[in-house]
């Protein structure tokens, strides 16, 4: 998966290596450069066999609601901490790839939620204090089947903080599907165009045909999230929603998926843990 063409000298371009086994390196025959299978990867400097790690690739991908790091641990027979970390070095490669795809474009539904409740209170629950607010953002098919998914921590409901998740993840030209929250005008500004519909309150709204993809695969995130992580801090948020949405736009090509996300950490950066671990 590293070097499909071969590997090439990093320091000379030379092509003939001999392996230093005990030490798990290759050295150049020309310069003598010595190339470690796993810098440069997620996998650098660990400590664990690489089957470990791919088997917590194999765990991570096989349920569609994730793996708590308690239960990746006791399947890889690691320390919690351990499978911790794992989890969220390969969370980041799906981030990595999921920011590599092209952005949403065509005609995107777009909604609210908060992560750690229900919507209670109020019309919509907007506003909910000590709840993470997100944005879902779902690519349809013109037919409205959903094809992909986005899912965006966000400071509030604001136009500026909708403004941003449009011009990072819309296509100028995106037609952009939203209830008539006064928010999701901002999206002009990132060159959509934007539909607004009034749907009213109600279990009539959640259920109307413009919104039903955008509200089940909301209903199935938040159902996924409280079922495998009994709290999601803010600060980690972000990585679970995307790894969600990593799995989400993915479901078709699941024969696929192991490899995939193996090949995910082998072309993305190290994530020491102090990265892994600094606030979003
Ligand atoms: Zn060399």
């Amino acid at each position: 998966m590293r070097w499909r063409e071969g590997l090439a000298c990093p320091a000379c371009g030379g092509r003939s290596f001999c392996e230093l086994r005990t030490r798990r390196l290759f050295q150049c025959n020309r310069c003598k450069k010595q190339v470690r299978l796993t810098a440069g990867t997620v996998f650098q400097d660990t400590k664990l066999p690489l089957t470990t790690w791919f088997a917590a690739i194999y765990h991570l991908t096989q349920s569609k609601n994730g793996i708590s790091s308690i239960e990746l641990g006791r399947r890889l027979g690691v320390k919690q901490g351990t499978a911790w970390l794992m989890k969220h070095k390969l969370m980041r490669a799906m981030a990595a790839r999921e920011a590599a795809k092209p952005k949403l474009a065509g005609r995107v539904e777009i909604d609210d939620a908060y992560l750690g409740g229900e919507r209670t209170g109020g019309k919509r629950g907007r506003g909910a204090a000590g709840k993470t607010p997100i944005v879902a953002a779902v690519e349809t098919t013109p037919e409205r089947k959903p094809r992909r998914l986005r899912l965006s921590v966000v400071k509030g409901f604001r136009k500026k903080e909708v403004e941003k998740v449009a011009k990072r993840d819309f296509a100028p030209g995106t037609n952009v599907v939203s209830d008539g929250l006064s928010c999701w005008s901002s999206v002009e500004k990132a060159g959509c165009e934007h539909f607004p519909m009034v749907t009213g309150a109600g279990k009539k709204a959640a259920t109307w045909a413009p919104f039903r993809w955008v509200n089940t695969a909301l209903g199935n995130i938040k159902t996924a999230i409280a079922g495998t992580y009994h709290h999601v801090s803010p600060k980690h948020a972000q990585a679970y929603l995307t790894s969600y949405a990593y799995r989400f736009d993915r479901r078709r090509q699941l024969d696929s998926i192991v490899e995939r996300l193996a090949w995910a950490p082998v072309h993305t950066a190290p994530q020491p843990y102090r990265v892994v671990t600094a606030d979003a």
